[in-house]
């Protein structure tokens, strides 16, 4: 659903901040995949996924949407906006209405829809990000607390009914809790409504847990692509990368260097307890 051939962007061409943020990317996502985008601080992903709805577009190279390339003007450009709606890193400063509601509804009255069905659509939002309607329609966003402020631009995004919903850096800034409690409404809304989930993080941690494909960029190419399991073995490659692995990945890592034999592809702190727990029968039954 998603192409993107030999993409390049270049900002600012011909003058001394001359910066190739994206150099021939070449991917395709299909549709309902939840996809986890990864790479230190530069590596180019905000810069990729805003050429996902036509807010960038390709300085070489191509991308297209359901068949359609994303082309400057194009009168298909509103439709792919509406299609793939992005959440902007640090969304609560985006927000701007009086109320709650006033904010969600934004992006569905400019779609045009009635009423009725606009009150529909923000009750829904609301309701998958945990929000209680009733409690909250007619408060003002910024009396919120950061996490409710968050995702009150979450919903203002699904309200739109995207077929691609892209989160960038959706954690940043929050406590743990906050992280916790945002990432698992994020993996229920990918099995609920199984529509395409980008989710841009720098925290591997984060990605890990949810995802069922991780793409790596650095310095603006794509270096690594496959399953959080297949990407986590590449403890050498991604530490020179600057990100970390999972800790429990780690943990697993040294088990084995000390002469544990262990699985090392693990992902959660579950999964290395059954599996130290597996080596400690074996080696006592
Ligand atoms: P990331 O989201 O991975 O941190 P970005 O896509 O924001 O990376 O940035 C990629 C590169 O492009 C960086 O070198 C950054 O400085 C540069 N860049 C990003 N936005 C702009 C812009 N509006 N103008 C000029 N350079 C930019
Ligand atoms: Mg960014």
């Amino acid at each position: 659903m998603i192409k993107l051939e030999a993409v390049e962007h270049t900002y600012k061409t011909n003058t001394p901040y001359e910066t190739k943020a994206l150099d021939n990317i070449n991917l395709e996502i299909p549709f309902g995949q939840f996809v986890g985008l990864i790479g230190h601080t530069g590596s180019g992903k905000s810069t990729l996924i805003q050429h996902l709805n036509g807010l960038l577009f390709p300085t070489a190279g191509r991308v297209i949407i359901e068949g359609q390339e994303i082309v400057q003007k194009s009168p298909e450009l509103k439709k792919i906006r509406h299609n793939v709606g992005i959440v902007f890193q640090y969304p609560e400063q985006q927000l701007f209405e009086e109320t709650v509601f006033a904010d969600i509804a934004f992006g569905p009255k400019n779609l045009g829809f009635n009423e009725q069905q606009i009150t529909a659509k923000v009750k829904k939002a609301m309701e998958a990000v945990h929000l209680d309607y009733d409690a909250l329609k007619d408060r003002s966003p910024f009396a919120l607390s950061g996490g409710q402020m968050r995702r009150v631009a979450i919903a203002g995004v699904l309200a739109m009914e995207p077929k691609v919903l892209i989160l960038d850096e959706p954690t940043a800034g929050l406590d743990p809790k906050g992280r916790d409690e945002i990432l698992n409404e994020i993996s229920a809304l990918h099995q609920q409504l199984k529509i395409t989930i980008i989710l841009v993080s720098h925290s591997m941690e984060d990605i890990a847990r949810f995802t069922e494909r991780v793409i790596v960029m650095s310095k603006g190419k794509i270096v690594l692509d496959g399953t959080p399991r297949e990407i986590f073995q590449q403890t050498q490659l991604l530490e020179k990368l600057g990100l970390g692995v999972p800790l429990v990945a780690t943990l697993m890592h040294k088990l084995k260097e000390q002469g544990l034999n262990v699985r090392t592809d693990i992902l959660t702190v579950n999964e290395a307890k059954m599996e130290i727990l597996r080596w400690w029968k074996e080696k006592h039954v």
